[in-house]
């Protein structure tokens, strides 16, 4: 077990500042979780960034067939180099290839995340290597609202405008 967080690291009202981040070439990404699981998405890469999407409500991005559309699993973490929460984005097959990730029990809370990008391309393979409790987040410490964090991300209302999918949804686009 570690040490653990102080009150500045621990997660409050979604931030402005808090990114989407997900491991480039030869950057992995070492992050604490703060989130209990993921939540899965779909969304779309359009204009330069992604966009959720909103199925069953209208869906610029399903409708005009535009851009990458993926299924991606988030987590809310805490990135000690930055000192800043962020939401680490998975791809699906790091998912299902990952026994604790798709365990609905396993509760990452406290685990330390080492993911990195594999096979020297934009779009290879990310393995994602899972320590458990790494640190302790007291009992009382809010678990914080990756769906939340995510809105004020994208500039989105919820729960209107989209919502989560399951492993199984993800395979379906
Ligand atoms: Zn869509």
């Amino acid at each position: 077990m570690g040490s653990p967080l102080t009150p500045a690291q621990l997660p409050g009202t979604p931030g402005s500042h808090v990114k989407i981040v997900w491991p480039k070439i030869g950057k992995p990404l070492t992050l604490l979780c703060l989130s209990r699981t993921w939540v899965g998405l779909w969304s779309h890469w359009m204009d330069g960034r992604s966009h959720p999407c909103l199925k069953p409500n209208g869906c610029p991005g399903c409708e005009h067939e535009k851009g990458n559309t993926h299924w991606a699993a988030y987590l809310a973490c805490w990135d000690k180099l930055l000192a800043s929460k962020c939401v680490l984005m998975l791809p699906k097959d790091t998912v299902s290839g990952s026994l604790v990730l798709r365990d609905p029990t396993a509760d990452l809370r406290g685990a330390e995340l080492s993911c990195e990008r594999l096979g020297g391309r934009p779009g290879g393979p990310v393995s994602c290597k899972i320590r458990p409790s790494v640190v302790v987040v007291p009992n009382d410490a809010e678990e914080p609202d990756t769906l939340a964090l995510l809105c004020k991300i994208w500039s989105v209302m919820f729960p209107r405008t989209f919502r989560p999918f399951t492993l199984a949804e993800g395979e379906v686009a």
